[in-house]
């Protein structure tokens, strides 16, 4: 109960953990996506600057090499243009030589002087390189001149060029990203919500549903417009007329027992009421009434042992005490006690055995339910009418057929003789000690011992009960 008590809790509600779980997967997707998305955008804009430099680098490198800057120095027209590229990239340009004199720097801080670092003469090695560093958030260039008739590499042309404005450009996009990245939280958070809203009502309905059942304000549960627990639904429709249909057997049996217990006792009462206004009597009718009472008295006791036998057998705890058994010789010693039953209704009773059978059975219980059948075929049998037992088995199952030629039971009667109390005929039932209950206490031993009973009958002609029980009883 405690534990239950904690489940009802917030950390228990699906719709909580529906709702984390997707926040958390939808968080993490749109962080990464506006991460990648961020970082292409910037690769993609220095990619574009670079490819700007070094094509212009290029033009310039030629200027450079065709107006022999290196050997005669510079000329106006090859200044303008580095100067005009140096001003348009936020940088600097310098011509240096191939033994790494600064022949001319834009910035006139170098001129003159020697500068042969790593990217200087990897140029003048005849490669050309441009990368972007990071830290000082610029671009490098270094690109060999070369002559144009020698071949020869006569000098480098080198560039730096300060990115800053990519990064104020990328500011303003991480700002754009952040109102869009905000946008698609709260959208993802309402949507989220509807979707937990969507997948929790069916059971929030299937819960209200189930307590206007419980309540008694509805008879069958209503089925929510949902697909995925229509199904739970009609499971628990089924269940739930089963129960009824339950309860109203359950309610029909205690009618039925009420009825049949008083029956005896009205009988009685009127025997004996008929008895008390006749006080002079004589001793004969006394005697006649008290034997009538006698009956009625072993009528009642009858119902009562049957309907114990029977409660007994509902009860699921009701174990089998299982025996192996030689069925031969138990079906002979049934027969041999009835036998002077079917003396006295003049009926004759056979027993065939096709086999010597052994197998696990309940010998008491068993026997009940074989000698109900059989006495069932002596009582509603005719005079110098026949009982035919059999008895047969194969590799896995061993069969009793009870077959009479007595008074039959009409078609419309066969799938109810089973049920508690049905008789077919009251007054020959009665006649005959019935109490309706033989049967049912028969068909619950055998289905007890996980075999089953058919029947077969023509009215006026005869009836063959078939039973079948495995040899081998399993749990
Ligand atoms: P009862 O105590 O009345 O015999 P049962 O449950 O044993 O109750 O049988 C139910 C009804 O089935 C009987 O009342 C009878 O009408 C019918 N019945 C059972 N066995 C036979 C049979 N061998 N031949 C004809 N009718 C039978």
């Amino acid at each position: 109960m405690e534990k239950d008590k904690e489940k009802t809790g917030r950390l228990y509600s699906m719709r909580i953990r529906l709702f984390v779980l997707l926040l958390i997967l939808t968080l993490g997707f749109i962080t990464v996506a506006g991460l990648v998305i961020r970082n292409s955008f910037r690769s993609a804009a220095i990619e574009n600057r670079k490819e700007k430099i070094s094509n212009q680098c290029v033009q310039l490198a030629g200027q450079i090499v065709e107006a022999g800057v290196i050997y005669s120095g510079m000329t106006p027209r090859v200044e303008e243009s580095l100067v005009q590229m140096a001003e348009d990239y936020s940088g600097r340009a310098l011509v240096i030589s191939s033994s790494g004199l600064v022949k001319f720097d834009t910035a006139s801080v170098d001129t003159s002087k020697y500068l042969l670092d790593t990217r200087v003469l990897q140029a003048l090695n005849g490669k050309k390189n441009i990368e972007w560093n990071n830290t000082n958030e610029n671009i490098l260039l270094a690109m060999p001149l070369v002559g144009s008739n020698s071949g020869e590499i006569i000098g480098v042309l080198a560039f730096s060029s300060s990115a800053a404005d990519i990064g104020a450009l990328m500011g303003k996009t991480n700002n754009v990203i952040l109102s869009v990245y905000i946008i698609m939280i709260v959208t993802a958070i309402a949507a989220i919500l509807l979707l937990c809203n969507m997948v929790v009502r069916p059971f929030k309905q299937m819960g209200d549903s189930i307590r206007k059942v419980g309540s008694g304000l509805q008879t069958g549960m209503d089925q929510p417009r949902c697909k995925e627990t229509t199904e739970i639904v009609s499971a628990f429709n089924v269940l739930l007329d089963h129960m009824n249909q339950q309860d109203q057997l359950r309610a029909q049996f205690v009618s039925n027992v009420s009825h049949e217990l008083k029956t005896p006792i009205t009988s009685m009462r009127v025997l004996a009421d008929s008895l008390l206004s006749m006080p002079d009597a004589p001793i004969e009718l006394y005697q006649d009434f008290m034997k009538d009472i006698s009956s009625e008295i072993d009528r009642e006791a009858k119902i009562i042992s049957d309907l114990l036998e029977l409660v007994k057998m509902d009860n699921s705890a009701e174990k089998l005490n299982i025996q192996t058994v030689a069925i031969n010789d138990w079906l002979k010693d049934i027969l041999h006690r009835l036998a002077p039953i079917a003396k006295k209704q003049n009926v004759d009773m056979v027993m065939e055995s096709f086999r010597d059978v052994t197998a696990g059975i309940d010998p008491s219980k068993l026997s009940l339910a074989v000698s109900n059948l059989v006495e069932n075929a002596v009582k509603y049998n005719v005079d110098k009418g026949y009982v035919h037992v059999s008895l047969n088995a194969d590799h896995k199952d061993f069969f009793i057929k009870v077959e009479d030629n007595g008074v039959g039971i009409p078609e419309s009667d066969l799938d109810k003789i089973f049920d508690r109390f049905y008789r077919v005929d009251k007054a020959r039932s009665r006649d005959a000690g019935g109490t309706g209950l033989g049967l049912a206490i028969t068909k619950s031993v055998v289905q007890m011992h996980k075999g089953d009973i058919k029947v077969y009958s023509k009215a006026g002609e005869g009836t063959t009960f078939s039973v079948r029980i495995p040899l081998q009883y399993k749990e």
